[in-house]
Formats: structure tokens, C-alpha cells, sequence
């Protein structure tokens, strides 16, 4: 399971209090990050394979592994009071998540329920087989 991991600055901090608060379930996950989100979340202890800087065109390569279908979940705090200069590839990412129906969450509340999703999911998968 790839997970892609993204904050804006002024949610960075809430990024990396997610990965850590639930890092038992995101066990054996794989992240990839945009560059200074990867900083960050390489500082609490997890791997991560680093694409550009989002304002570099991070977002973009992200949504181009999405479209190549590698990432099966999009964690995406985004700033709502910030204003961004790379809000285009922001929107571009959100609707490739969406063309290729892959979850996407922009805040910890969302990013909680998908990942108790997976779990369970996961779960019953094991039960099954
Ligand atoms: P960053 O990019 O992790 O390089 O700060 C995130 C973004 O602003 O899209």
C-alpha cells in the first residue's frame, strides 16, 4: 500500500501528529511525500520516497502516480487560509484523485476514517482468505 503524504506549511505540524498518533496501522505502509512534507515526516522516524517541493511541481508528480494507479491513498492536509501559488496543480491533483476514484483525505478527520476503513477492510480481506 502506497500512501501519498502532503501538508501545507501551516499543516505540518497536524501531518506529522497523524503519521505518528497511527503509526502501528500505517505499519509496512510506503509514503510518498512531497519534498518538505517528506523532511518532516523522515524527522518522526518513517521512510519516504520524495518527489519536488509542491510549489516546484510535487503535486504533479504525485497526480501523475495516481494516474499511473501506484498510490492507493492521498492524504492531503491543505491550508484554507493560506493562499498558494500552486493551487492549479492542488486542484489538478484533487481531480485526478477523483477521476481514478482513489481516497483522498484534506484533514485529520477524513485521513482518521479512511485509514479505520482500511483496517477494516484489511481485516476481512485476511478473514476471507
Ligand atoms: P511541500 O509541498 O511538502 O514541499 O511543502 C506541499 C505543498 O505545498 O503542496
Amino acid at each position: 500500500m502506497t500512501i501519498a503524504l502532503i501538508a501545507h506549511d501551516g499543516k505540518k505540524p497536524e501531518l506529522v501528529a497523524f503519521v505518528l498518533k497511527n503509526k502501528q496501522s500505517l505499519r509496512g505502509a510506503k509514503f510518498i511525500t512531497t519534498a518538505t512534507t517528506g523532511k518532516h515526516v523522515s524527522q518522526a522516524g518513517f521512510d519516504c520516497e520524495s518527489v519536488l517541493s509542491g510549489p516546484k511541481g510535487g503535486d504533479a508528480q504525485i497526480a501523475a502516480r495516481v494516474a499511473d494507479g501506484d498510490v492507493e491513498v492521498v492524504i492531503f492536509f491543505r491550508d484554507p487560509l493560506g493562499k498558494h501559488p500552486h493551487e492549479p496543480d492542488v486542484q489538478m491533483l484533487m481531480r485526478i484523485c477523483d477521476v481514478h476514484d482513489v481516497p483522498l483525505a484534506t484533514n485529520p478527520a477524513s485521513a482518521e476514517l479512511i485509514l479505520e476503513g482500511l483496517l477494516v477492510r484489511y481485516a476481512s480481506t485476511v478473514e476471507v482468505e
